[in-house]
């Protein structure tokens, strides 16, 4: 007989709403072949332009693509420095490494663990071209800040907003507050299609030369519109379309965000509610979300004194708790980057001490119920 009571408690499955095989089936069925930026690409684009106000949304491989087509777009290469956390993915320096530019770390805070708006300034040097925070878990940075410092220095803003899909600051979308924001849509983010991604352009001024950068450098698009006889190479590019296949399984996605979100919410609300009073105890750390930002329940993690001990006793009930970031700045590559010498004290520590927890729209009661006892039998 099965017992349910040890079976494994995955980090995160892959869900889906059901509506992907037949948005598929459509594509298939459309005729025109399964390129291009009509069809289910269009209807991404405009559905995620609408929801969050945005100019211009071009969907790409991945939020790691985006993030290298906005360093082409702003011109980024060797000599440039650009403002990051360490506390992230790698994909969110190399973007701009592999551009020639110098990553430069500056430490998160130590509730919401994103970047510290307030240690900006003094990294910002006569070579720094952009600032890049990261959304993490899907709580906003505080964007009015960083949008403040960016116009007084001219800088250009790079949200990496690949947790933050459907989640707002102050009412603005995440990914829609900066020049640009990137978006992911990777298998372990809200909404998916295993592997995507988008470019959100804020900025309207770069929306006709992206088009030629995502274009392979060419003036298609314009050519797709009528708008001239032939297309030519017009600059350096490269691809950064997506076939109609990822596009029509993340339309069946995204056209459920909102009932995506809810789950989530309830999810999290839950987790936050039950563990909340060893939080009071001070017994471990539970995430914070400043009252002027709506998350969108990207993740849940807890940051423990023991972690490891944590993650051991729940590993044997069978439950897969996950640490997450070794920041950039103690990593094999980017330890050459490291020029703070003062150190990142709250990055270390989120580091050493960030466990996070089963997490994903299939994640049932009975399952989190487990989490949740495990969780409260380990601080007995
Ligand atoms: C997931 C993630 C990425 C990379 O996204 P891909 O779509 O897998 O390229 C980049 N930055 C952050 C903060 C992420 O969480």
């Amino acid at each position: 007989m099965a017992d349910d009571s040890l079976r494994e408690i995955r980090f995160s499955r892959h869900h889906t709403t059901g509506k992907e095989l037949g948005y598929i089936a459509e594509a298939i069925a459309y005729g025109y072949g399964l390129t291009g930026d009509d069809g289910f690409t269009a209807k991404c684009c405009r559905l995620l332009e609408d929801q969050f106000k945005i100019p211009r949304v071009m969907l790409t491989p991945s939020c790691t693509a985006a993030l290298e087509m906005a360093a082409m777009l702003l011109g980024i290469g060797p000599g440039d420095e650009v403002i990051m956390p360490s506390y992230t993915f790698v994909t969110t320096a190399s973007a701009f490494v592999r551009a020639g530019a110098t990553p430069v770390f500056v430490d998160i805070c130590s509730d919401t663990l994103n970047i510290n708006s307030q240690l900006i300034e003094r990294a910002i040097t006569s070579r720094t071209k952009a600032i890049c925070p990261v959304h993490y878990a899907g709580v906003g940075c505080e964007m009015g800040d960083i949008m403040k410092l960016a116009q007084k220095h001219g800088l250009k803003v790079i949200e990496d907003a690949a947790q933050g899909v459907n989640a707002f600051y102050r009412d603005h979308a995440l990914g829609s507050i900066g020049d640009l924001g990137t978006y992911s849509f990777h298998t372990t983010k809200n909404y998916t299609c295993g592997e995507g991604g988008a470019l959100c352009i804020n900025n309207s001024d770069l929306i006709e030369q992206a088009e030629i950068i995502y274009d392979k450098g060419t003036d298609r698009q314009k050519f797709a519109r009528g708008l001239t006889d032939k297309y030519v190479w017009q600059e350096l590019g490269s691809s950064f379309s997506v076939s109609q296949l990822t596009s029509a399984y993340l339309f069946g996605q995204l056209e459920h965000m909102e009932r995506i979100k809810a789950i989530r919410q309830r999810i999290y609300t839950r987790y936050a509610n039950e563990l909340g009073p060893l939080g009071r105890e001070g017994l471990l750390r539970l995430p914070t979300v400043p009252k002027h930002c709506k998350p969108n329940y990207h993740m849940f993690y807890v940051l423990a004194e023991r972690r490891e001990a944590l993650q051991e006793q729940l590993k044997e009930r069978g439950i897969m708790a996950v640490r997450h970031y070794v920041p950039l700045h103690s990593s094999p590559f980017g330890r050459a980057f490291n020029r703070d010498m003062a150190g990142l004290p709250h990055t270390d520590q989120a580091a050493k001490m960030l466990l996070r927890l089963p997490f994903d729209t299939g994640l049932t009661e009975d399952e989190q119920s487990r989490v949740i006892l495990a969780i409260k039998e380990f601080y007995k």
